[in-house]
């Protein structure tokens, strides 16, 4: 608290890593004297920077741009770019301490990063966005490369902005490489990158669900936000049996109990990707009800996904989803759920996917783009596919590994944490004091 005051959710990320890295880190010696986990918790570096652009009615706007480059023991900086207004450093670094171990898991050779910026996209016209993401890459191109450090996107960054800024990388260095990830299909983009995320969430919770006895078939799924990660998860979900029957932005809700059908998904995802409307308009075209305000906790489900933001899913929630007779949680979005509530979550027997192990096929096709980019080839959507399918099940093999309770249950957060942990701080190791 001391040398990093008033950062709540870096300490809540922090928190929940000890919680249970701790006790393994007390029966393996090594990491003790050589104080890893408190080196793990500083970044590498923190670059904050100003961002001026011009609106459109020609006044001069100033914004603050950040990059976090945490930790780069077992691959290059890795990790998303988010623009939204309250964005803080605190958010950052929590969420740039996740990627670490988050990246870990991936078994890919990745570091962890995050960044982005004050700016919100929401309201600009497509001419401010792109002068404010030229100017933003003006500068942080002289902090990322191929090889240093690979930004994707994340909260207000999607292929919009990830191509203004591709493209005035290109432009200050006048190289064509990989530097950012999430690019178009046109220009070094991967398949599946956009889906990744929501389909290896799913893929994860159909590997939980699978080894405790039960399938997505026919249950009753609330999915938060319908940003790219939620409505990947939503696809993935249909496309396996299950039914969604509730989601929501940032204004509130929709319900409804029968499912949504794969063409209102479609046009959900158009309203959504293309004409960056608000859920209450599928509501309206699609005749359900729309709860101004509210989260889609407060429905009946069996299998609720969180893919919004962080601490959306609150001790209350949790206490409904049980109440309701909800059997697992997973989270999409990162850190969503709160410590409070996680706890309530476990001691209820609900099956809970914590994002690091969920969310992590996000970031796992990034690393994938790389590849193809370093060999300037591509992959197919078959081949990405079932490569992330296997990256997940693997995912979940080393949770199962590191998360074994005594009387034999899977805690999936210890197990998320300390295999995630042991792989940097391995490498950590070996690079002696640094
Ligand atoms: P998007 O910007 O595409 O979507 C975010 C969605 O969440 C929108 O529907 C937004 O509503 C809603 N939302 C945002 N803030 C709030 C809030 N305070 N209350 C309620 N709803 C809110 O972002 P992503 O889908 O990319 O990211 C979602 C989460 O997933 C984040 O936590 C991100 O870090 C995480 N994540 C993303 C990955 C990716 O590949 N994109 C990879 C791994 C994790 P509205 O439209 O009204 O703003």
């Amino acid at each position: 608290h001391k040398r990093n005051p008033h950062e709540p959710e870096f300490h809540q990320a922090v928190q929940e890593v000890a919680q249970s890295v701790i006790p393994y880190i007390n029966r393996h010696p090594q990491y003790i004297n050589t104080r890893i986990l408190e080196r793990m918790t500083e970044p590498d570096r923190i670059i904050s920077f100003r961002v001026c652009w011009e609106d459109d009615d020609g006044n001069i706007r100033v914004n603050r741009g950040y990059r976090v480059q945490f930790n780069n023991s077992i691959g290059p900086y890795k990790g998303g770019l988010r623009f939204a207004a309250n964005l803080t450093l605190d958010t950052l670094k929590f969420l740039g301490f996740e990627q670490t171990f988050k990246n870990s898991l991936t078994t890919l050779p990745l570091g962890a990063a995050k960044g982005g910026s004050d700016f919100n996209p929401k309201g600009k016209s497509d001419r401010e966005v792109m002068r404010f993401c030229q100017s933003f890459m003006t500068e942080l191109h002289k902090h990322i490369g191929a090889h240093t450090d690979i930004p994707a996107g994340d909260i207000g960054v999607g292929a919009r902005e990830i191509s203004y800024m591709f493209g005035q990388y290109k432009r200050m260095e006048n190289e064509f490489q990989g530097v950012l990830t999430g690019k178009g299909l046109e220009y070094g983009g991967s398949l599946i990158r956009k889906e990744a995320t929501g389909f290896g969430t799913v893929y994860f919770t159909q590997e939980m669900l699978n080894e405790h006895g039960h399938t997505l078939q026919d249950k009753n799924c609330v999915v938060s936000g319908s940003g790219n990660v939620a409505l990947y998860t939503a696809e993935k979900i249909i496309e396996l049996g299950g039914k969604v029957v509730a989601m929501s932005d940032s204004s509130g809700s929709f319900h409804k109990p029968e499912g949504i059908t794969p063409n209102e998904l479609n046009w959900l995802i158009d309203l959504k990707e293309v004409r960056r409307g608000r859920i209450s308009e599928f509501a309206e075209q699609f005749g359900c009800e729309f709860y101004p305000d509210a989260k889609v906790w407060q429905f009946p489900c069996q299998l609720a996904f969180a893919c919004a933001t962080q601490n959306e899913l609150n001790l209350h929630d949790a206490k409904t989803l049980f109440a309701n007779g909800c059997m697992a949680v997973a989270e999409g979005a990162n850190m969503p759920t709160t410590l409070e509530a996680s706890h309530f979550l476990k001691e209820h027997n609900i099956l809970f996917a914590p994002a690091k192990a969920a969310n992590a096929g996000g970031v796992a096709v990034s690393g994938l783009e790389m590849s193809q980019n370093s060999m300037r080839i591509s992959w197919s959507t078959e081949e990405l596919e079932e490569r992330l399918h296997k990256i997940m099940r693997k995912i979940h093999q080393q949770c199962m590994t590191y998360g074994r309770d005594e009387d034999g249950s899977i805690d999936y957060v210890q197990g998320a944490n300390i295999a995630g942990f042991k792989k940097v701080a391995d490498a950590m190791l070996s690079y002696g004091v640094v």
